[in-house]
């Protein structure tokens, strides 16, 4: 797995050591009325064996995914 897959799905994320914990987490986002995408979810992480909270792919993960690999290209300058 690319550094910056693990990176968007399990490093820059919060970690639960349990589904309940972060179903728990989701359901007090929403009684906060912060807006939470419908499709939010939580899922078992490959890289850490914890739980996060995810949804599908939104325009702003693509575009931070973008600068990303843009820095890793211009770093040495
Ligand atoms: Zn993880």
């Amino acid at each position: 797995m690319k550094d910056e897959t693990k990176f968007f799905m399990c490093e820059r994320k919060k970690r639960f050591s349990a589904k309940k914990h972060a179903e728990a987490r989701l359901k007090s986002i929403r009684k906060k009325g912060i807006i939470v995408p419908p499709d939010a979810h939580v899922y078992l992480c490959p890289v850490c064996s914890g739980w996060h909270l995810g949804h599908a792919p939104n325009p702003l993960t693509v575009k931070e995914l973008e600068n990303v690999r843009k820095n890793d290209k211009t770093k040495p300058q």
